[in-house]
């Protein structure tokens, strides 16, 4: 792992869009895109989980959180995808509980796992994407799904 020299290469969703910069497949990418810049923060991991999350079935559903342990692994190696994915993680319990409503905030370092255990991967792309546009500020793009 050499992430202090080398930036991981641009991922590209099932839309054909990067995932830091939402540019096209035959774009190039945003100047200030994570995979130009090397500054991956937990939208980028969110988005990038999204499609590793098939990959991660757990004995009932799907194991988010590895997938997104996974993505920080890839796009920021070893050293720093604990952190990250801790970071990525805890956007997305937010956004959960956003949506679950208040008396989901007592469950609040579940409702990852629980999500996983209870959704189908369409919910989950919809809460992956929709977790980074929160953390990014923006307002949840339902076309990203
Ligand atoms: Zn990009």
């Amino acid at each position: 792992m050499s992430q202090d020299t080398t930036i991981s290469a641009r991922e590209i969703n099932h839309q054909d869009e990067c995932v830091g910069c939402s540019a096209h497949l035959s774009d190039p990418c945003h100047p200030l895109c994570p995979f130009e810049t090397g500054e991956f923060g937990p939208a980028v991991i969110l988005r990038a989980a999204n499609h590793r999350v098939r990959n991660h079935p757990a004995g009932v559903g799907y194991d988010i959180a590895g997938a997104i342990f996974a993505a920080a692994i890839d796009l920021v190696g070893n050293d720093q995808a604990q952190a990250l994915a801790d970071e990525s993680r805890q956007a997305l319990a937010d956004y959960l509980v956003g949506q679950w409503g208040p008396q989901a905030e007592a469950i609040h370092n579940q409702v990852v796992y629980r999500h996983g255990l209870f959704a189908q991967l369409a919910e989950i792309a919809v809460s992956l994407y929709g977790a980074a546009d929160q953390y990014d500020g923006n307002d949840p793009d339902p076309s990203d799904c």
